[in-house]
């Protein structure tokens, strides 16, 4: 039997593609919310969130998210876990190829968020979540009371990791590959004066020292110019070196820019070069990056995708 052709496809269950299922689903059009490896998107990993507008004391991320499923559920949204591996948006309907089935949609909208990058450094992998190596300062930051901990990479990113585990740490070093940071003036001003931190310039991380022991007890790091190598003891590594965004699946078939992120068509934030196709999030948005801002993407294609229906469909 043939898969049917579905309205509208959302790929993807973070901020962006739960807001997009919300208003596809109360437009009656049905929609379909393919999920991939990490439901619920980055926010997931997240404790407090202070900035949603809606929340006056805050809200939880995994709480915020579960509200907007719950939000998509009451209006008829559908969720299907399967990773897309390919789409061809060669002919209509459009196809979502997956390792289970291929399918059919009239409109599709892309979330698929992004991932920190990793430094691929040995020893990373195998420390990563509870044995010491980390991306995300709010969640873990805690397990690192009066301990010593680094935070890697010299972006905004990494100043306000950095800045964060002050509360908790005895001491932070911050190891950047360079001699100054790339983070704006008033977050590198914070970070340079505070007197936890400790700045590790000119320094690229090397290993995760601890593999043995199942656990981080330092990182080796390599100063750039004299190619010395040392080991800073420590009990938690902190990487925020960037992030990556989700689109190796539609490299090819749409526009990427030379980091990945989807470029969209000239004039809009959502559309893309292919009728009936649009982006939302964190996967075509290395500006803003706030849930916010990928909601309110992710409502703008799913009215111009209800449009686009409306005209080309009735
Ligand atoms: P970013 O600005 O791209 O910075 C990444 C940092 O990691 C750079 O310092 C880079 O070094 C370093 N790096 C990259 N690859 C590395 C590797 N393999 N090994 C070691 N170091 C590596 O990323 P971000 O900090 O995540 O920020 C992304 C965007 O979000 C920026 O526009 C930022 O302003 C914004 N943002 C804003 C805030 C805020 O305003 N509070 C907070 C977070 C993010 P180099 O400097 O040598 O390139």
């Amino acid at each position: 039997m043939s898969s049917p052709v579905e309205n509208v496809v959302i790929i993807g269950t973070g901020c962006a593609g739960l807001t997009a299922a919300i208003y596809t689903g109360r437009a009656s059009l049905n929609p379909l919310v393919l999920e991939g490896p990490m439901p619920g998107g980055q926010l997931t990993t997240t404790s407090e969130v202070e900035n949603f507008p809606g929340f006056p004391e805050g809200v939880d991320g995994f709480q915020l998210m579960d509200n907007l499923r719950q939000q998509a559920t009451r209006f008829g949204t559908r969720f299907e876990q399967s990773l897309v591996e390919s789409v061809d948006f060669s002919s209509r309907p459009y196809k979502l190829i997956t390792a289970e089935r291929t399918v059919l949609a009239k409109t599709v909208i892309i979330a698929t968020g992004a991932s920190p990058r990793l430094t691929g450094m040995p020893g990373e992998k195998e420390l990563f979540g509870g044995k010491g190596v980390a991306t995300c300062a709010t969640c873990d930051g805690a397990f690192y009371r009066n301990m010593e901990v680094a935070v890697i990479g010299g972006g905004d990113s990494a100043a306000e990791e950095a800045l964060f585990l002050t509360r908790f740490a005895s001491k932070v070093h911050l190891v950047h590959r360079r001699d100054s940071l790339r983070a704006s003036k008033i977050m590198a001003d914070r970070a340079t004066s505070h007197p936890k931190i400790n700045l590790v310039w000119d320094s690229t991380p090397v290993e995760a020292v601890g593999v043995k022991e199942g656990a981080v007890s330092g990182l080796k790091v390599k100063h750039v110019k004299t190619g010395a190598e040392s080991v800073i003891p420590l009990k938690g590594i902190f990487i925020a070196i960037g992030h990556v965004p989700n689109t190796a699946a539609f490299k090819g078939v749409l526009d990427l820019d030379e980091n990945g992120y989807f470029v969209p068509k000239a004039g809009s934030q959502v559309q893309t070069k292919v009728p009936g196709v649009y982006v939302a999030g964190d996967c075509a948005d290395h500006v803003y990056r706030q849930a916010i801002t990928a909601a309110g993407m992710g409502c703008a294609a799913a009215i111009e995708a209800e449009r686009w229906l409306a005209e080309h469909h009735g």
